[in-house]
């Protein structure tokens, strides 16, 4: 087998060697790219092993690229269609640049799906590929495990809770017997306010002095990943480290995972939209509320509360009736802000504070700073109490609960303090939204409508650039959907990629190997009224049901607007009456029991919208016609799109073709993406915007779609070909 050299060491891939600590930058030693390829190669390990094995020479031209960027300190950026099989062609580079230098690789994905395939499918595929077990471990954040403290603790007082009190004795039932307690292990959704009371809390753990610390599950998982040479992790938990690292703790020791230095980014397309929720801040009455009370309250006369039952232990126990005397201070506050928010709103949603705005939101900016000084005023003094504790009392479990609250108060401290100085902090967008509570959630009379403040990064392109390219030697990103029209020009200025030192970038595409000239049609309706005509939705409402019984149910449905989906469902289900199969619609069920329903009825008929255009994976007959109903740009009023936009007119670009086309364009394209799941599927994407044809920037969209048959034509034509098609 052919030799690399790195440094001064030579080494044959081949040969794994056991894990020791991590391996001096110095001395590394370069994987072989073609032996590693020989793995996956015809006559190689994976052949033996697989009796449907065919060689995929794009699968192991992407997994040569991947051992070079571990060899090389690159930034990979690979599109890789569906059906390359890129799990197993970043899997062996990786596991063999772990075990042969002893440096840990983080795999982050977007879905829970992958996360699991990858740990229960993949990993373990790869295992037996290269004759070795090596150590993995799927992490997820730590407040999806139980704490045993929080648990032992909450249902001790079960009486001051009675609302949780069933469900936290059936959680405490459960994690008797579980070994992992994981909440995705559970045999039902915990009730999210029950879940909060006994999950595990960075503030709240006591770490080595708690009594639980042998037995804990987070210290079980950190453990096994400190031992590990892959974790697989989801986007919000690796920027969660991210951000630790960058706001201090350095890239040597141990944050929320443990160090590392190598970082593949599967499901890649979705890495702006996670950092942008993961960086994103916000607080409403309730959320304040609900902290408050759980600090303190006063009923009949008694008084409870985790600041109540820490405040005895405190040097400063007579500051607990002056911060309760604030409570009544804050809620008023706040009722005032929200007056000052609606008056600004009047019939609109949202509303982004902002130059051309910043003149009207005078008084709400009032409102904020006052409910900042009030709120600041009772964090102040809550402090104060927790200093007062000794260290001997700080065993005390409302002194670990107080903590947290403490934290997350402090937060909304910060994010209303950062309203006020909107325009010194142009790096985010500030936006208030009004939204209303399901009626069966209103108490005692409560306002049903209520306002969020939220704040959101503008670009996370810098953030990605100086907290993850420059300080990690290799990055691949990968997902089918990274280019726009022919390049990655988008996808790289969005995540800091085009910041990032260019002579280790490498971008490349990796087509599907399945035929889609063969498979696929491409059906755009010449005949459907513009899609901004009032007509629009009348016409959709007699078109779709033709459509459907053109391709006898099979059919998937995407569309940009929930109002519009229920409208057309509606209208479906009265034009399909004795269709044999199931009309359902998103919202209707779990969305994975609605998929699961779908796959199990052939002839079924599903409206979807949002989180349905990417991630949904279901090969065979049940799918086989997908329809576009509109082009799938972001409504213009959304904030921070809104946001985004204005600072690109700024400096002098074009908004329309250098943000919402070609955003719409990836989403268009992993809304396509669903058909064509094997090699042997067999479908049409339909499409009832015709300015896919008519308009210029229709051809980014075009252009961006794998070749396979097309046709332009109206809808009683398309419905005949679409028949033809898929039961010729
Ligand atoms: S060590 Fe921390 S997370 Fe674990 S049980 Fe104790 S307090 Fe909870």
């Amino acid at each position: 087998m052919p030799l690399k050299k790195a440094g001064a060491v030579y080494i044959e891939v081949g040969m794994i060697l056991d894990e020791t600590p991590e391996t001096n930058e110095d001395s590394l030693i370069t994987i072989d790219r073609e032996t590693a390829a020989s793995y996956i190669s015809a006559g190689g390990a994976l052949a033996k092993l697989s009796k449907a094995f065919e060689e995929r020479p794009v699968q192991i031209e992407l997994l040569k690229c991947i051992a070079d960027a571990f060899n090389h300190n690159l930034l990979g950026v690979y599109e890789a269609g569906t059906g390359v099989g890129k799990s197993f062609a970043y899997l062996i580079p990786a596991v063999l640049w772990a075990v042969t230098n002893k440096q840990r690789v983080i795999i982050s994905t977007g879905t829970i799906n992958l996360q699991q395939q990858l740990c229960e499918k993949d990993i373990p595929a790869v295992e037996n590929i290269l004759g070795k077990k090596i150590k993995y471990v799927l992490m997820k954040g730590r407040q999806n495990y139980i704490c045993k403290r929080r648990l032992v603790e909450s249902a001790s007082v079960l009486d001051l809770f009675e609302d949780e009190g069933d469900e936290i004795k059936r959680i405490a039932d459960w994690a008797d017997t579980s070994s992992t307690g994981s909440k995705s292990d559970m045999s039902f959704m915990p009730d999210d306010n029950a879940w909060s009371r006994v999950n595990s809390e960075s503030d709240a753990c006591m770490g080595k002095r708690c009594p639980y610390f042998n037995e804990c599950f987070v210290m079980k998982v950190r453990k096994q990943a400190a031992d590990a040479s892959l974790i697989v992790v989801n986007h919000h938990l690796l920027f969660a480290d991210i951000e630790s690292r960058v706001s201090g703790g350095g890239y040597e020791d141990a944050a929320v995972l443990p160090p590392y230095r190598h970082i593949i980014f599967d499901e890649a397309h979705g890495i702006e939209a996670a950092a942008t929720s993961f960086f994103s801040e916000s607080v409403n009455r309730f959320k304040i509320n609900k902290l408050l009370f759980q600090l303190y309250r006063k009923r009949k006369g008694s008084e409870s509360g985790h600041l109540c039952s820490i405040a005895v232990f405190s040097q400063n126990e007579e500051k607990l009736e002056e911060a309760y005397s604030l409570t009544s201070k804050i809620k008023n506050d706040f009722l005032n802000l929200e007056i000052a928010a609606k008056d600004l709103l009047e019939r609109e949603n949202t509303l982004r504070l902002c130059d051309s705005t910043a003149r009207t939101f005078g008084p709400f900016l009032v409102s904020t700073a006052n409910l900042a000084a009030s709120l600041g005023d009772f964090t102040n003094l809550v402090h104060l109490i927790l200093e007062g504790v000794s260290d001997d009392d700080r065993s005390v479990p409302s002194y670990w609960e107080s903590k947290i609250l403490l934290g997350r108060l402090e937060n909304y401290v910060i994010l209303l303090k950062n309203f006020s100085k909107w325009d010194e902090k142009r790096n985010d967008v500030y936006w208030i939204q009004k939204r209303r509570l399901p009626p069966d959630m209103v108490k005692n009379g409560e306002d049903s409508e209520y306002v969020t403040l939220t704040q959101t990064p503008l670009d996370i392109s810098s953030l990605m650039n100086s907290g993850v390219y420059e300080q990690m030697s290799s990055v691949v990103c990968t997902s089918a959907t990274l280019r726009t029209g022919r390049d990655f020009r988008y996808w790289c200025g969005r995540t800091g990629i085009l910041f990032a030192e260019q002579n280790r970038v490498d971008c490349r595409d990796f087509a599907s190997p399945f035929p889609y000239e063969k498979n696929m049609l491409f059906a755009v309706v010449s005949d459907a009224p513009f899609p901004d005509r009032p007509e629009f939705q009348q016409w959709i409402e007699m078109a779709l049901p033709r459509l459907i019984n053109a391709a006898e149910g099979r059919t998937l449905i995407l569309f940009t607007s929930y109002e519009s989906l229920k409208s057309a469902h509606r209208a479906a289900v009265t034009y399909l009456k004795g269709f044999k199969g199931l009309i359902m619609k998103q919202g209707d069920d779990d969305n994975s029991r609605l998929l699961e329903k779908f796959k199990n009825d052939n002839e079924s008929v599903l409206f979807a919208t949002d989180s349905f255009w990417q991630g949904v994976d279901i090969p065979g007959e049940s799918l086989s016609q997908v329809i576009i109903v509109k082009l799938p740009f972001t409504v213009p009023n959304d904030p921070v799109f809104t946001a985004r936009s204005e600072a690109i007119e700024k400096r002098g670009g074009n908004s329309f073709m250098e943000l919402s086309v070609p955003e719409a364009v990836i989403k268009f394209r992993q809304g396509i993406g669903r058909l064509i799941r094997r090699g042997d599927d067999r479908g049409v994407v339909t499409v009832l915007d015709r300015r896919i044809y008519e308009k210029r920037y229709g051809i980014n969209f075009v252009s961006s779609m794998p070749d396979c048959k097309k046709c332009y034509e109206p809808l009683d034509e398309i419905c005949h070909k679409i028949n033809g098609f898929i039961f010729q």
